[in-house]
């Protein structure tokens, strides 16, 4: 007999789809996009028709694991992996104080109960922490400047713009169910730019893509701001009603010549001129702003630039405008559980050196759990080494990962198919419960309850003891007199009522002031590369992979990497040679294809895994930190091509 039952797909993805799964005997035989739900409406990418494999796959670790001294694991108990992780917590704690112990997450815990579980957690036990990280947080730090918040309007807003502009974003990969939104724009007339040093999937979509030199967003957006002052082509009622600081910033586009962006960016005259009629006549204009802005030094002050104009041509808090990077949607739900302190933290992007360097106390024992930062943070190497040389590394996962390499206790975890808890999307504002489909899978746990029995084994048990209902109830905070209950939620997923469907409608902004707040500085220059014969490293998402996930048949055996003709050529070397890319950190064999479509000064991974090495591409990144937000520079790394014999 089969059944069918909802659930969230919780990956680290924009869009949280909700999900229909079909269950027969116990067994889930077919998973489809909800078309009651106002965004999934009845698909799902690539990544959720095949997750089923993921789900089902026999490399799934499903029992917990204990790695003997001769280094090969075996199988115990949970009673005995949770008393030996409690042991050794215990055991650190008295010697070295909790802050020798080291709590990683990051956005593997998608469900508010259990990231809430975590933070209790450990905030309780007093250990070191990590902040920052690997994703939009420079572009987070630098909208909390202009706005005092998030951007973000609600994804069916997206129907109301009169244009786009994509501005580091890859939407056809990475945002899939916006496609629609802006398909409606589109037929009636909206045009789309895409602004991208890749000529990405979305690239090929638009109307133009302007193809800039990597790292010159920010020359680009204050060489448009400059034409549109100088042809008055500004919104000045909005501008003085709700703005400061717009006169220093005019000042720093002054200080911009025209010709100095063409060089930088590598664009043509006439495709910066059409770019700023596109500002000066495009109203509503909806801007959508990707990672990419946010992987450089400067990633916080660039994201200001393109704050800037959508600001001073007024298309900020009107229906069809706004700046979209992605959104917390958290008005209304009681969060005060994430923000419990930790006496230290170490930066994400920085982990493997700041782990070496911790003293007083040293780091001696690290727990990750939605994270795998051997792979995901930049220099992996160094973290590699840091964690190896750990007295203890608790790891949970669903698979082995690169970061349970080290691990000396490996402790299986549910996902979105057989767990309960409660979920924010972060591109749009529906929120839904991930539902238990199935039984777990072998003998796999969800963190919640992991985190549950290693309090109850601490001594603190009941401050994450109750029901996933009773805490989701607790979550929804101000939301529940608004109808939106676990009951409710448990019959599908619904929009929070409490987002307005345009940010700042009310034109009252979370700044100090009050006010939209104009950034006024802008240090950087594009760096030059090319000229000892290095290259940019870039390695953008494919729609196989969320983040270093990937399905072992969607694994290339050897890695890829793809450079222009005229590079091969002035490089000496042919097409689909084997190289060997070397950083100042690392170096991969690579075989090398020629693609037309790559700018010159620039080496594309892609995909940025391949079989056989599970820390990917992330071993040549360098450990750059941007300006604001503690996040990695992930797209500074330079790289050199050397051949390889035979
Ligand atoms: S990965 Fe994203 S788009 Fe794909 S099914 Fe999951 S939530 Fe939906």
């Amino acid at each position: 007999m089969s059944k069918q039952l909802r659930t969230i797909c919780n990956r680290d993805c924009p869009d949280s789809c909700s999900i229909l799964a079909e269950v027969e005997n116990g067994r889930i035989v077919k998973q489809r996009g909800d078309r009651a739900h106002g965004i999934t409406r009845g698909f799902l990418c690539k990544r959720g028709n095949q997750y089923l494999d993921r789900f089902y796959s026999p490399n799934r670790v499903l029992h917990p694991l204990r790695r003997k001294p001769s280094g090969v694991w075996e199988r115990i108990t949970w009673d005995d992996a949770l008393d030996l992780a409690a042991e050794k917590l215990r055991y650190h704690m008295s010697l070295d104080g909790p802050e020798s112990i080291l709590a990683i997450t990051y956005s593997g815990i998608k469900g508010l109960v259990a990231k809430s579980k975590w933070h209790i957690f450990w905030s309780t036990l007093g250990v070191t922490g990590v902040k920052g990280g690997l994703s939009a947080e420079a572009v987070h730090a630098g909208q909390a400047l202009d706005f005092g918040g998030d951007c973000a309007h609600t994804m069916e807003d997206f129907e109301n713009a009169a244009g786009f502009v994509i501005w580091g974003k890859n939407i056809a990969i990475t945002y899939p169910h916006s496609i629609p939104f802006v398909k409606v724009a589109r037929k009636k007339g909206a045009p789309m730019v895409v602004i991208d040093p890749v000529a990405c999937k979305t690239a090929k979509q638009a109307d133009q893509h302007l193809q800039l030199v990597p790292g010159s967003d920010g020359m680009l957006a204050l060489g448009i701001a400059r034409q549109l002052i100088k042809r008055g082509a500004v919104d000045q009622a909005f501008i003085d009603a709700h703005t400061v600081g717009f006169e220093q910033f005019a000042e720093l586009t002054r200080a911009i010549e025209p010709d100095a962006v063409l060089r930088a960016t590598g664009l043509t005259r006439d495709q910066v001129e059409a770019l700023t009629d596109l500002y000066a006549t495009c109203k509503p204009l909806c801007t959508m702003a990707g990672l990419g802005i946010g992987y450089w030094r400067h990633g916080s002050a660039t994201i200001r630039l393109i704050d800037a104009l959508a600001a001073m041509t007024g298309n900020i808090g009107i229906p069809g405008g706004g700046v979209f990077t992605d959104t917390s949607a958290s008005d209304g739900l009681d969060l005060r559980d994430l923000s419990h302190p930790y006496p230290r933290k170490l930066r994400l992007p920085r982990l493997g050196e700041e782990i070496l360097a911790a003293h007083a106390p040293p780091i001696k024992a690290a727990w990750i759990a939605g994270a795998n930062p051997a792979a995901t943070a930049p220099d992996t190497n160094r973290l590699d080494q840091a964690l190896s040389g750990l007295d203890f590394l608790v790891v949970v996962d669903q698979f082995q990962t690169a970061s349970s390499n080290h691990a000396h206790l490996f402790l299986p975890c549910t996902t979105y198919l057989e767990m309960d808890d409660l979920v924010r999307a972060y591109g749009h504002h529906w929120l839904g419960m991930c539902q238990q489909v199935v039984e777990p899978l072998g003998e796999a746990r969800s963190d919640s309850q992991i985190l549950e029995q290693m309090a109850d084994r601490l001594g603190f048990g009941q401050a994450l003891a109750g029901s996933t209902a009773s805490w989701t109830s607790k979550l929804l905070g101000a939301l529940t007199a608004r109808g939106v209950t676990p009951e409710r939620l448990a019959q599908g997923p619904t929009p929070n009522p409490m987002r307005h469907p345009v940010a700042f409608a009310d034109k009252r902004f979370k700044t100090e002031s009050g006010k939209f707040e104009f950034v006024t500085d802008y240090p950087c220059r594009p760096k030059e590369v090319g000229l000892d014969g290095s290259l940019r490293l870039m390695a953008t998402k494919t729609i196989h992979m969320v983040n270093a996930q990937i399905n072992e048949r969607d694994l290339r055996d050897e890695a890829l990497v793809r450079a222009h003709p005229q590079t091969l050529l002035e490089q000496g070397l042919l097409n689909e040679q084997r190289v060997l890319v070397k950083s100042s950190v690392g170096s991969v064999q690579a075989r090398i294809f020629a693609d037309e479509t790559v700018l010159q000064d620039v080496l594309l991974f892609n995909p940025a895994a391949w079989r056989g090495d599970l820390q990917g591409v992330n071993q040549l990144r360098e450990s750059i930190m941007t300006d604001l937000g503690n996040a990695a520079a992930m797209h500074e790394t330079q790289i050199k091509l050397e051949t390889v014999a035979g």
